[in-house]
């Protein structure tokens, strides 16, 4: 479970950090606390509710591996298809499966990190 303050300081952070209104609120903000308020619902850790594939830095061969299944994410899950992440620290097992998870919520609103087992 995830402490409501964090999330309230994220949420403070992105509308801080907003480039369409500057920090007043607008519905670009609105809809990035929306999301996050959903990640933390899902139990995504708060590290990972910025961080995107695009912006993985971790094992290249790791995320060359995973860019079809973020690719085409509908399929994947229409598939039922699991995944099992196996790696040394720092490797981005989390991360990944944090990206994927946050991508399927995306898609379908629905996400739901006991599943995932991270
Ligand atoms: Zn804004």
């Amino acid at each position: 479970m995830i402490p409501k303050g964090k999330l309230q300081r994220e949420k403070l952070k992105i509308v801080a950090s907003c480039s369409e209104c500057s920090g007043s609120g607008c519905s670009k903000c609105a809809m990035k606390c929306a999301r996050v308020e959903k990640y933390c619902d899902s139990g995504i850790p708060v590290s990972y509710w910025m961080r995107s594939f695009k912006d993985f830095a971790g094992d290249q061969k790791f995320k060359e591996k995973i860019k079809p299944v973020v690719s085409d994410i509908d399929s994947f899950y229409d598939k039922g298809t699991s995944m099992m992440f196996v790696g040394n620290l720092g490797t981005g097992k989390s991360y990944m499966a944090c990206v994927i998870l946050k991508m399927q919520y995306q898609k379908t609103m629905i996400a739901n990190i006991q599943q995932w087992q991270i």
